[in-house]
């Protein structure tokens, strides 16, 4: 079973990240997308709902499941056995970032492989931190987000 755990904050999701968990579908017979939770972190939206939206967005997808981590990543993947982490990369600052984190799980979670997917060119500029600046700005955010769920007002 190649079982790939893909980790983030999702705060809230966007269309960038439901295209890299579809286009990585075939290659993993099971995605777990799980949300890390850093008490030391502030969020925009609660746990519970940024859960609520993964679940409705990839609720039709049968390989896709959803779930929430505390404390280290590769510990997370070693508890439910998934030996693949899954990431995207958008630009060069998230491959600097990204390199670093890989290296340190696959030390840190005995072997675990990153799998990087380069975002498509449209989506490239989509992010949750410039999500939450629209939605806090009070601007429409339905365009950067899946159709599945509505953000209409703040929590
Ligand atoms: P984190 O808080 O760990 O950065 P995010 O929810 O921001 O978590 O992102 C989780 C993963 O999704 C990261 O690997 C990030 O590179 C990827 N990602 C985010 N937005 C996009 C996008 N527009 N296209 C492709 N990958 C993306």
């Amino acid at each position: 079973m190649k079982i790939a755990v893909f980790p983030g904050s999702f705060d809230p999701i966007t269309i960038g990240h439901v295209d890299l968990v579809r286009r990585a579908l075939p290659l993993f017979d099971q995605i777990i997308v799980a949300v890390g939770v850093n008490s030391t972190k502030k969020y925009l939206f609660p746990l519970e709902q940024r859960m609520e939206w993964l679940l409705q967005v990839f609720a039709q997808d049968q390989k896709v499941s959803v779930d929430s981590f505390q404390n280290l990543t590769a510990h997370y993947c070693q508890r439910i056995g998934a030996r693949y982490l899954l990431r995207g990369l958008r630009n060069a600052s998230d491959f600097d970032y990204e390199k670093t984190i890989s290296q340190l799980n696959h030390i840190v979670g005995n072997g675990i492989e990153t799998v990087f997917l380069i975002s498509q060119p449209e989506y490239s500029h989509i992010s949750s931190t410039i999500v939450r600046e629209i939605i806090v700005g009070g601007a429409d955010a339905t365009p950067f987000i899946p159709a599945e769920i509505r953000i209409g007002t703040l929590p």
